[in-house]
């Protein structure tokens, strides 16, 4: 009796401090904008392919298999600590075993993912601690990356150790439940919320070429205001918004959902060409910037409303300009992102506010704009001599 009510106090209290993150995460995604969806069959196939299949890790094949080989075996094992919850409440010792054969087999699977996961995390942790992996020596890894990472795959080896013997000894069993409440309160904290958040980014992830430049209502109503005066538009349509991400209250849910499921695993990055050939710009670090800025300012906007003002920004105190326009728009990272993330649509609507609002752009753009502008051609020559050079 008295380990029935230590186990439903122990429980209750994980979950009211777990709901109390995720209830506060929750409000941070609130303050940033909604976009609608559609083509929900599409969606639902990169879910099962590139989620429960795992398919984009496999672009680093060693790599990738380990990580797939973990992310099965948590799903496997977390039958066995569905039936630990029920025996805690019950007082019981394995109340699943009444399934009889399918028991047994699910609990053999149970020990051999424990097994695989045991030793894919000795690697991960030896890999860390003994091997010098450029994307993990990353600058924006200096700042806390390196230690969560020990940390939490230090966490999971200890919990392969207890899980083997949780049916022979009562101290293993409580290690084993405590270290997964610890866990699973870390989860909001740390890169490993990918684990909960991975699987709805991939669902909503974005379906058009990655390049491409959100379209602007506000813009088009003023141009067609300028071009048909006589029709009539709500004034509400034509009062532009801010143009372009200047700080997190101009992000969409689905930038802040990329923040939240980035696993911090650089393949972005070093795929960039920006990066690789020594230009300041990692676009690992514009989404975990973007994850950071929302910790910092998304308590005070929910305090003070979303006009309250820190004097800080992401752009300017997190990205500088010089990043921004290091990007070439290849899209290498978004193609290498395992869980589909889209750091280039940040970066696009960060120079979008920095040309559209601040009218700052490099001398070489500039020069194009201005082109375009008098000649109606990004040249320096007219339109209408555009085909003189075949002459
Ligand atoms: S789109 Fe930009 S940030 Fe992404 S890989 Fe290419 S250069 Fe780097
Ligand atoms: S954005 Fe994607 S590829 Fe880049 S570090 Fe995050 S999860 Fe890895």
């Amino acid at each position: 009796m008295i380990n029935q009510i230590i186990f439903i106090f122990l429980f209750f209290s994980s979950i009211a401090v777990f709901s109390f993150s995720i209830y506060r995460i929750y409000h941070f995604y609130l303050i940033t904008k909604p976009i609608r969806y559609h083509n929900w069959y599409s969606r639902l196939s990169i879910l099962l392919k590139v989620g429960f299949g795992q398919s984009k890790l496999f672009r680093l094949h060693f790599a990738g298999l380990l990580h797939a080989l973990l992310f099965w075996g948590f799903l496997v094992i977390s039958f066995g600590t569905l039936e630990m919850v029920v025996d805690g409440f019950t007082n019981n010792h394995q109340s699943f075993q009444g399934l009889g054969t399918i028991y047994n087999i699910i609990n053999l699977s149970i020990q051999i993912m424990g097994g695989i996961i045991l030793i894919v995390a000795i690697i991960f942790l030896s890999r860390r601690l003994f091997v010098n992996i450029p994307r993990f020596n990353a600058p924006e890894l200096k700042r806390k990356g390196k230690r969560e990472a020990i940390l939490i795959l230090s966490l999971i080896i200890l919990l392969m150790i207890t899980l083997f013997f949780i049916s022979s000894s009562a101290f293993a069993w409580w290690l084993h439940i405590i270290l997964i409440f610890v866990f699973l309160n870390l989860l909001p904290y740390s890169k490993h919320f990918h684990i909960i958040t991975a699987a709805p980014n991939l669902l909503l992830a974005d379906l058009e070429a990655p390049s491409k430049m959100k379209h602007m209502k506000n813009i088009e109503h003023e141009v067609r205001a300028m071009l048909h005066p006589e029709q009539t538009l709500e004034v509400s349509d034509i009062v532009p918004e801010r143009f372009g991400i200047k700080d997190i209250e101009d992000l969409t849910r689905k930038h802040y959902l990329d923040a939240l499921s980035c696993t911090q695993c650089g393949r972005c990055t070093n795929a960039c060409p920006a990066n690789r050939t020594g230009h300041k710009l990692s676009p690992r670090k514009i989404v975990m910037d973007v994850r950071e800025r929302m910790n910092e300012k998304g308590p005070l906007l929910l305090k003070n409303g979303l006009a309250a003002d820190d004097h800080k920004s992401l752009l300017g105190n997190y990205i500088t300009e010089e990043e921004l326009w290091a990007c070439t728009t290849c899209g290498a990272c978004v193609q290498e992102c395992p869980v589909m993330i889209n750091p280039m649509a940040i970066i696009l609507e960060m120079r979008r506010y920095l040309v559209m609002e601040e009218g700052t752009a490099p001398a070489g753009i500039t020069a194009v704009f201005a082109n375009i502008e008098n000649n109606g051609s990004p040249w320096q020559i007219s339109s209408d001599q555009r085909t003189s050079w075949i002459k």
